[in-house]
């Protein structure tokens, strides 16, 4: 229900909730949160007599308080969400249930931005099965839901029997309280590298089964062999990947390295082009990241740059497949503990302002 998201965000703070049209109440406890605001009104003699249940007192029965009225028709009206710019934007974007019911609009940057009009992948589809249903994340621009169920209906096309979707957005968008820097404007989702099995999974399952990690060994060990895993990785993982790159609306795929160098060597055409948007990055190694570029009409929605000319086959990746990367060049002493940095959660005021408004829209 809507009511019980905006509840929890206005519950942050001690929150001053206007209710147009009957009275204002200023709550201060969460439990007062569940109060209904009743208007003003005296109600007339007929309406109490016609509203106080007959009840019969017995001696030492503590007598029920008596209900006041309301008004035939009555509607209480729906509080409205009061948003602090300082405050975490996770916090409100984590606690919204449902999509804005705006028209469709990727707003902001990858990891800035927020959606509206967000659209749900359907738990169960043909050749895909939506994973980790219980974290509400399986919600995106409408063009990425219609991406998803091209390439999962190609999927058996190249060997793959379906996929497993892992997280997309959130209904709103916006900043996560867990996990993923970006998947912020619904045009992001992770498919993990499992193939769908020949069953429907159970809720259960889909929340403990694990994906597959397509790595030999870790990564961060000096001469490590940097290469995927040939018992996990086959030529329809790269089939896959090759579909789901060749597709107008993508503008970048996130893989990590070892999995970009075997696409790389998988390649044996002359087309190369699709290799230009495989993008080597940290982690990746049990699902792929797919980023669709702007949507005609989402207006404030920002691409990157496209990513350099080129498959990406050479000197990038090498450095990639190095110790450099990984590798840390003052690892920190025996009996020392490694220093975190800790960030600071991003502010609601750092998002673009529409996203406010996508906040509170119903
Ligand atoms: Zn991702």
């Amino acid at each position: 229900m809507v009511m019980d998201w905006r509840s929890a965000a206005s519950n942050l703070k001690p929150a001053l909730i206007a209710c147009a049209g009957a009275a204002f109440f200023v709550l201060s406890t969460p439990s007062l949160a569940a109060v209904v605001p009743v208007p003003a009104v005296k109600p007339t003699s007929a309406e109490q007599t016609d509203d106080t249940p007959s009840l019969k007192v017995i001696a030492g029965t503590p007598v029920p308080a008596r209900k006041r009225a309301v008004p035939e028709g009555y509607v209480a009206s729906k509080p409205e969400l009061v948003l602090y710019p300082d405050f975490p934007a996770k916090n409100y974007f984590g606690a919204a249930n449902g999509p804005a019911s705006l028209k469709a609009r990727a707003i902001g940057s990858y990891a800035k931005g927020c959606l509206a009009g967000g659209t749900v992948l359907p738990a169960d589809g043909p050749t895909w099965q939506a994973m980790r249903l219980s974290r509400n994340r399986n919600w995106g621009h409408p063009e990425l839901i219609a991406y998803l169920k091209d390439l999962a209906a190609d999927a058996p096309k190249v060997g793959w029997n379906g996929l497993l979707v892992g997280d997309l957005a959130q209904p709103r968008g916006g900043p996560m309280l867990s996990g993923h820097a970006s998947h912020q404007i619904g045009l992001d989702a992770d498919i993990w590298l499992r193939e769908m099995p020949n069953r429907r999974l159970s809720t259960e399952e889909r929340e403990q089964i694990s994906a597959i990690s397509m790595l030999k060994g870790p990564l961060d060990v000096k001469g490590a062999d940097r290469r995927v895993d040939l018992n996990k990785w086959t030529d329809v993982h790269a089939r896959l990947i090759r579909r789901a790159a060749s597709d107008k609306r993508v503008a970048r795929i996130f893989v990590n390295p070892t999995i970009k160098k075997a696409l790389c060597e998988f390649e044996k055409d002359q087309n190369r082009a699709w290799l230009r948007k495989i993008r080597p990055w940290w982690g990746h190694h049990y699902h792929f990241h797919v980023r669709l570029s702007c949507p005609a009409g989402s207006v404030g929605c920002k691409n990157q740059n496209p990513p350099p000319p080129g498959d990406g086959c050479g000197e990038h990746l090498t450095y990639w497949l190095s110790d450099e990367p990984w590798v840390p060049k003052n690892p920190p002493k025996k009996g020392e503990k490694p220093k975190v940095v800790k960030k600071r959660p991003m502010a609601l005021a750092a998002l673009p302002r529409d996203c406010r408004t996508v906040l509170k829209a119903n």
